[in-house]
């Protein structure tokens, strides 16, 4: 659980949190300190699609299967399931 005003980064045993007001309650984040554990050519594509001012659907779906990627590269970087 995280205080009230915070959220937590998503990747699993990262205790490190960020203020809601700037990213939205339900917002997803991953902290700076394990979002450069990612591939950085999977970083570029997702920050890309992420500034789009009127992504497509598919774009819209890349954005979220690359995020997943991400996760999934740190958590692996961070030797998994601890
Ligand atoms: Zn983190």
């Amino acid at each position: 659980m995280t205080k009230p005003g915070r959220i937590a980064c998503e990747i699993p045993f990262c205790c490190r949190t960020a203020p809601a007001e700037k990213h939205g309650d339900d917002a997803q984040i991953i902290c700076g300190k394990c979002w450069r554990l990612a591939d950085p050519a999977t970083r570029r594509e997702n920050r890309r699609l992420y500034r789009l001012a009127d992504p497509s659907a598919a774009e819209i779906e890349t954005f979220y299967a690359s995020w997943e990627a991400i996760k999934a590269q740190i958590t692996e970087a961070k030797g998994g399931i601890a």
